[in-house]
Parts: C-alpha cells; structure tokens; sequence
C-alpha cells in the first residue's frame, strides 16, 4: 500500500471518551491484567483457566505448540462445560439465581433459573444416552432461540457429543448440507418459532432436509413451541418433553479431556462458502468466560445482560450460552425480530428488565437509527450502564448515536473484534481502562498479540494500513475446520507462515489504536488509491440523511475501479424526498459529502438509494453479490443471504439506471 493512499483514506475521528472515575473503580478489567499478561503470556492465561473454569483434573502445560497450528492448550486437564455452566453454581447456593428471563415473540415470559436449567440439562443429558448417543458423536441443533436450545447445546457438551447449531431460520438445503459435513446422529429442533409476528416452522424443514437420499442421522427429538401441524416419522421422530419426562432425573457429568471437541459452528458465509470452525473445551471456555467479565464487565450477583445475538451464530455460543452461564450471569434471551409487535420492543425489554448490559450489532444500531430517535426515547433506558457491539466495523457516526440515545451519552461503548474461528473476543476496548475512540476496536485484550503488517508481514508504521494478524496462539482459537486440515493450513496460516492471518484488513493510527476496515477482499483500487469500503461507508453514515450504506468498487475501463454505493435514507429524509431512488439532487450532496469527509478520490461514481441492503442470515452486509450486480455478473453464491428478494429489487433498479 503507498503511503499517499494510506494518507488520504483516513477518516478522521478523534472524539475520546474515558470510562468515569466511578465506572472505572469498580470495574472487573483492569491495567494491572495488561501488566500481568505482558510479563508473561502463558501464566497470564494459565491464572486465568484456573479462575474461571472448575478442572475435575488441573492441567500440566498450559500450550503444547509443537504440532502447530494445531494447538493444545492447558494439556492434560479435565473439565465439563456444562458443568461449569450449570451444576457448579447449584453446589455454590446460587441456583435459585434466574439464569434466563425468556421472551418470547408473542409475548410470553418464563424465569429460568439456574436449578431449573440442572433439571433439565439432566434429563436431556440422559434423554441423549436413551438415544444411543455417546462421547464423540454429533448432535445437530436447528431451534428457536430459547433456554431449551441452550438446554440442548448443553446438555450434548455434558455427555460429550459435539454440536453443530444451524440458525433455525436457513433453509432445507443449508441445514443438509451441515448435518452432512459433521455426520450428525441426531437433531434437535422445534415444531416451529415466533418469528416477524408469526409462526414459522421448522420441523419441516429437517423433514425435508433429511428426504433427499441416504442420512447418518437416527433420530429427531423436537421441543413443542408453537403447537402448529407437522409431519411425523414413527421410531425416528420423538417429542423433547416426552423424552426428557421418561429419562433419568440425576446425570453425573463426564470430566472431558481440555481438548475434547466441544463444538463445531459455520461461519456467517459473507465471502463464500462457510467453513465449520471446530472449538474444543478447556481454552474456549477460559477465554470466553474472561473475556466476558472484563469485556461486559458482568457483575453476575447486580447485573442483567442482554446478548441480542440469536444461538445460532458465534456471538449466541460464547456470550449467551458458554461466557455468561460459566459466570453465573442473568441474562435476557428473546426469541424474536426486533419490530415485532412494534419498533421499540427492544427497549420495551430493557425497561421491563432493567437490563444493564446490552451487546448488539452495528446492522441492528443502523436500522434503529434508521427509525428514528423518538422510539427509544419513549423508554426508560436509565438501567443501561455498558453497551456492546459485534459482527461488522461500526461507523463512528452509528456508535455516537448508540452512547448518546441508547446509553443516554453516559455509558461506555465496548467494539469487539472476533471471529467465529477466534472462538472469544479478540480486540477491544477495556471499559474501565480504555478511553473509547468512536468506530476503533483499539487494542488487543491482554494476553492476544494482534499486528496490523503489510505486504511482507512486517508491523506497519502508526498512520498506515495493512492486514490484521495475530502472531501468538489463544485459548479460544479454533482447533480447525471440520474434515478439512489443508483448508485451515491454507485459509489462515500460509499469507505469512507460523502467524494466523484474519483476512480482515486494518489501520493503525498515530496512537496506536487498530481500525477494523472489513475484508481484503473488499478492499478497493481506485486509481491507484486503496480505499477500504467502511471508510466511504462511514462518510455516508456521517450524512444526517443516511442510515446505512455499502459501498463496492465494480470494474471501470478509466480508474481501474469505481465506486458505487447503495444507501438506506433515515425515516425522516424518506418522507421528505418525493421519490426514492431518484433525487439527482441529494446523489449529488452525497458524493460531495463524502469528497469533504475523504478526499475527492473516494466520491462515488454512483450512488443509488435502496430500500434494502443483501445480508447475511447474521445481518452483515454481503458486498460480493453488490459487486456481481454492478459488474453485470451472475450472482455467486446466496444461500445464506436471508432475503433473496432484496437482490431482484436491486438488480431492476441497475438495470433501470435509477
Ligand atoms: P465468512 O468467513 O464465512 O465470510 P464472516 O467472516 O462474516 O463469514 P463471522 O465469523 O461471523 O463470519 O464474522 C467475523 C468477521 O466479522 C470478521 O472477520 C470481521 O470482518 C467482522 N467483524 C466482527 N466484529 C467486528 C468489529 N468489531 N469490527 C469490524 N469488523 C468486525
Ligand atoms: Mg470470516
């Protein structure tokens, strides 16, 4: 990268917020954590396995790195994670603690506490035995985002069987396709859920998953939800409740090798076709619950956290079901959509909660100021003391409006950077140490050693850009991907060999913090200049007209590349404007805007106002099927984009030139 296109692709944001002195005073992340971890690494995290996690068996090396990157963390110890999650708190005298306040769509509500989760992790444990399943055999779990799907993941980790959740809302094809590539013997799911003020099913979609030709899966237990009509294949087909009714109330976890898988989870598919990340025990389970203390700053005993993420992806595994539960935290769960029954059922639930924690995505932050400020303001949201943020770069623009409308200008704001192959978070700021930077995920926790290099993997220069790497193994890391060792050697080892490459790009500014500027792949060339699509992105954020936008660069004979973007005008600048999708006028203060924010190189050639943007199932914009559209390409692949419609509506507009 040349340091001149280095220069002008910076957006500069230098608003700083420090923790206040009294947040800071009580806050469980501390400078003396980063001290500890610089002195020495592997005690560091060792201190840390033994603080969170209960060991049947301590552990004899903290990392055996000698078949890397295969790594072995905290070699020779023994542990049950749903034990840690579940059991150790009914033997602290916590049990009667509420592990879930469940919401369901519709409007219903359940207390789940932590002794009513050990009953049922219990009977589901034996329910699986009954079963035929044992260790080492895999469990696929399609459901509703409810405390039974937390149940289910736990209770295979507690007879040892791996899992593999599926977001219950892809379709016959994508779930195959899953149960296929891990072998799974059984699947968990419901009859259906509450989903956009409806009922929607899910057993037929594992019916007609599992029709098409030769299956490894024997049986089907499936949790009543919505008591709607479904299919039935006697001997294969059990309900959850009958099940766990006749299994055995008492079930003594198995103690597991530290490396015992413990799951295996796909990647969101934003680039192309997911991978099936493997995480195993002991590491993940140390790093998630640290990370969720000193990240969340979770007070298990005062406070309530609320994790938006559904189970089926990454952020749902480590910060609803395995960080907070190993803490012994309460927490939110909701089944739903966020506009359902009205736009501000979200901040219905914290007031009614008083949740105190909340940790969401910048796409559900975006469509909330999308909607307009009035509608949180209509609740008491004074319970909020820490937000968070997960899953795509948040524009500075997005992340001000979230501190100042939901966090009421008060409450830190966490940007965590992770994957699902890095298990935990990764990057961030610490809230009682750190003073945020809007739009920077900032550091690496302590204990992580993650660089911006450049092309020959050497540490970039403050002020410049390059990828992001992490030179040192994690707990949390993924072990692999699932039947696939070349492909985890090749996707994420070999750009620069002995150093786990995230195929993100990143910038380091004069203070040393780290700026996530999304993928490689959607960095763009324009003339010459590298530009990073969040920066054009956040410049059209910065627009008070603007909710959302996602810029790709398309081919052009001139510069090499232009940018067009694709914006989503905030409620009011919808009513204002006569006709969407025209208005050469406000094209033209957009791409001046963005000339005055960037430079004069970053100004879109194009500029179109849509409806919607292509997301994946997990919200994230999919710029390469943008980039197929504005090249006039075949759409590559879409099985996990979660409306197909929204590319037809797309297409018509190119095609029509609006
Ligand atoms: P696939 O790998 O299949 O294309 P994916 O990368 O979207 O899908 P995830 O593991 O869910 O799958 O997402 C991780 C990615 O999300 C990161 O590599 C990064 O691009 C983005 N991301 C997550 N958190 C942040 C953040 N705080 N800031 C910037 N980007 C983030
Ligand atoms: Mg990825």
């Amino acid at each position: 990268m040349s340091e001149q296109a280095a220069d002008t692709a910076v957006l500069v944001e230098e608003r700083s917020f420090p923790p206040s002195p009294e947040f800071a005073a009580a806050a469980n992340g501390t400078q003396d954590l980063f001290d500890r971890a610089g002195e020495d690494r592997l005690a560091f995290w060792a201190e840390q396995a033994r603080r969170y996690v209960k060991w049947d068996k301590d552990f004899e090396e903290v990392l055996d790195w000698s078949d890397a990157p295969f790594a072995k963390w905290f070699v020779g110890g023994k542990l049950n994670a749903c034990y840690n999650a579940v059991d150790r708190h009914v033997e602290a005298g916590i049990g009667d603690r509420v592990a879930f306040h469940f919401v369901g769509e519709p409007g219903d509500h359940e207390a789940v506490t932590y002794a009513d989760m050990h009953v049922r992790v219990q009977r589901a444990a034996n329910a699986l035995i009954d079963l035929g399943l044992r260790a080492g055999d895999t469990v696929a779990i399609y459901m509703p985002n409810t405390p039974d799907a937390v149940a289910a993941m736990l209770a295979c980790a507690r007879i040892g069987a791996p899992h593999s959740v599926v977001f219950g809302g892809f379709s016959a094809e994508a779930l195959r396709t899953r149960i296929d590539d891990v072998g799974a013997k059984l699947v968990i799911t419901g009859d259906g859920l509450y989903r956009k003020g409806a009922p929607y099913a899910l057993k037929p979609v594992v019916d007609e998953a599992l029709a098409s030709g030769e299956t490894t899966v024997e049986n089907v237990l499936v949790v009543q939800r919505t008591k709607q009509e479904i299919g039935w294949v006697e001997g294969r087909d059990h309900w959850w409740h009958e099940a766990l009714e006749a299994a055995d109330p008492t079930h003594e976890p198995e103690a597991f090798d530290s490396e015992h898988p413990l799951y295996i989870l796909y990647t969101s598919g934003t680039t192309g076709k997911p991978k099936g990340i493997l995480h195993t025990t002991g590491g993940y389970l140390t790093q998630a619950a640290f990370t969720n203390h000193v990240v969340h700053d979770i007070h298990p005993e005062t406070d309530v956290y609320w994790c938006t993420a559904d189970i089926g992806w990454v952020t749902g595994h480590s910060y609803t079901v395995y960080g907070p539960m190993t803490l012994g935290a309460t927490q939110v769960i909701y089944e739903g959509t966020p506009d359902q029954p009205h736009k501000g059922r979200f901040w219905e639930i914290v007031q009614e909660h008083k949740v105190t924690i909340l940790y969401t995505a910048p796409t559900a932050i975006r469509t909330f100021m999308k909607w307009g400020r009035d509608i949180p303001e209509q609740f008491d949201l004074s319970s909020l003391r820490l937000l968070g943020s997960v899953g795509e770069p948040i524009n500075p623009e997005a992340w001000i409006w979230y501190r100042d409308v939901i966090g009421g200008g008060q409450t830190p704001v966490v940007d965590t950077w992770w994957q699902t192959e890095t298990g935990a978070i990764m990057i961030t700021p610490i809230p009682g140490v750190t003073a945020a930077r809007p739009g920077s995920a900032q550091h690496p926790i302590p204990g992580v050693s993650a660089l911006v290099v450049d092309d020959e993997g050497r540490p970039v220069e403050r002020g410049s850009a390059g990828y992001l790497v992490v030179t040192e193994p994690w707990p949390s890391m993924l072990r692999g991907i699932w039947g696939d060792p070349q492909r985890f050697k090749d996707g994420y080892w070999s750009r620069f060999p002995g150093i786990y490459f995230a195929g993100d790009g990143a910038r380091l500014d004069e203070d040393g913090n780290i700026w996530i500027s999304g993928r490689i792949d959607d960095v763009m060339n324009v003339s010459g200049h590298r530009l990073s699509t969040a920066e054009v992105e956040s410049a059209l954020v910065s627009h008070a007209k603007v909710a959302e936008a996602a810029v790709v660069a398309a081919s052009d004979e001139v510069t090499g590349q232009a940018i067009c973007a694709f914006v989503i005008l905030r409620q009011d600048a919808v009513e204002e404007a006569d006709e969407v999708g025209e208005g050469a006028e406000l094209v033209a203060e957009l791409r001046n805007h963005v000339a005055h924010e960037i430079g004069s190189i970053a100004k879109p050639k194009k500029i179109m106002v849509v409806a919607e943007l292509p997301k994946t199932r997990s919200g994230k914009i999919m710029r390469r099927l943008l980039r197929d559209v504005a090249e006039h390409r075949e759409l590559g692949d879409v099985t996990t984009l979660a409306d197909a419609s929204v590319m037809n509506l797309i297409s018509a507009g190119i095609a029509s030139g609006k």
